[in-house]
């Protein structure tokens, strides 16, 4: 989504972890699968928490 600006992306794997603003000015953290066909993502309200999804997560190929 162009409106935000991601920020300290960090990879897991193939999970991405970002930092951005949303549009009520309050930093969220997002974090997405970019292996081909998982379409896995989810947002946080802590860094620590994406961070810990992005590692638990598993991909699973169908
Ligand atoms: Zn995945």
């Amino acid at each position: 989504m162009a409106r935000y600006r991601f920020r300290d992306v960090r990879r897991f794997g193939p999970v991405q972890v970002a930092t951005y603003t949303d549009r009520h000015g309050r930093e969220a953290h997002t974090a997405a699968c970019t292996a081909p066909g998982c379409g896995w993502s989810g947002d946080y309200l802590d860094r620590a928490a994406a961070e810990l999804a992005a590692t638990a997560h598993r991909c699973s190929p169908r």
